[in-house]
């Protein structure tokens, strides 16, 4: 059970029924998620979970519905918006609950695997290759990639698809948010039904100057992490893996095929598929001498 001085939070907020079991989180209502008692985790999920609310409710409201009410936008735009607002928050669920790819403590390799895995020096148990211990999770993920704060989760083999789709779903919502709210800053056009005595219409510059302000710190960090990741993915290389050897002394790797590439991430050769969180994935492609369903 964790420990310290926030421990007792949800027993303070008179939730009896919930408690930590480990790195799941038990609802009042038995269910049970995926959700690691992490507090500078928890600050960093929602902060982003509160943009996200943020964006969702004043861009539409602001900007996206009063223009499309004066025939200044089409349907497709508050159409496409909520999608992406939903797709993203969705992603973002998953990409939290899921478990990265926990390595088992009583998995036992074949005589075949046995010499390439490793002995985790803090959990001393055996993992596959290119598995790593996270010390903020404290368990060992197969290829996992980094522990990420913004999820408070790692990213692993396992939700790698759903971070990835997060980020290119959370770029696409940022970029559509800066250009509509500077959009509105500088046309500024008048509303026909937006009584400028009630709120949000009497806050609506600040309200998107907010918008553009944060837009400048996530804008560049997800531009920054999808053009990383998606190369890091055809490398066939993790971002631990790029921290440890960042000048390729152990070979530079040949890019894969793109198709390949996300085949392997996604769990799936269907390229419709790749995009859509709300599936299960399977691997498809069984590494050298190693593959984990094997053991399943
Ligand atoms: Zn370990
Ligand atoms: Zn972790």
């Amino acid at each position: 059970m964790p420990e310290g001085p926030l421990c007792n939070l949800l027993a303070l907020c008179e939730c009896p029924g919930t408690m930590w079991e480990g790195s799941r989180l038990r609802l009042p209502c038995g269910v049970r998620v995926r959700f690691l008692y992490d507090p500078q985790g928890w600050c960093a999920l929602g902060i982003i979970s509160f943009i996200w609310a943020y964006n969702t409710v004043f861009i539409p409201s602001l900007v996206i519905m009063p223009m499309y009410h004066d025939n200044r936008l089409p349907l497709a735009t508050p159409v496409f918006y909520f999608l992406m607002s939903s797709l993203t928050v969705v992603c973002l669920y998953l990409s939290v609950t899921t478990n990265p790819g926990t390595v088992p403590l009583d998995i036992q390799p074949s005589a075949v695997e046995a010499a390439d895995w490793t002995v985790c020096k803090v959990c001393q148990i055996r993992r596959p290759p290119r598995s790593h211990h996270c010390r903020r999770c404290q368990q060992c993920v197969r290829k996992m990639d980094h522990h990420c704060p913004w999820i408070n989760n790692c990213v692993g083999e396992e939700n790698h698809w759903l971070f990835m789709q997060l980020l290119y779903y959370t770029l696409i919502l940022v970029s559509l948010s800066i250009a509509l709210a500077a959009l509105h800053l500088y046309y500024s056009p008048p509303c026909s039904y937006c009584n400028p005595g009630i709120f949000p219409f009497s806050y609506t510059r600040p309200l998107l100057w907010f918008t553009c302000g944060q837009g400048v710190f996530f804008f560049p960090a997800a531009i920054g992490l999808v053009f990383g990741q998606t190369f890091n993915i055809i490398l066939d290389r993790t971002t631990l893996e790029n921290l440890a050897d960042p000048y390729f002394r152990s070979g530079v790797p040949s890019p894969r095929a793109i198709h390949e590439a996300f085949s392997d991430i996604c769990g799936t050769k269907n390229v419709f598929c790749w995009l859509w969180p709300l599936r299960r994935r399977r691997a498809i492609t069984a590494q050298a001498g190693y593959s984990y369903y094997r053991h399943m």
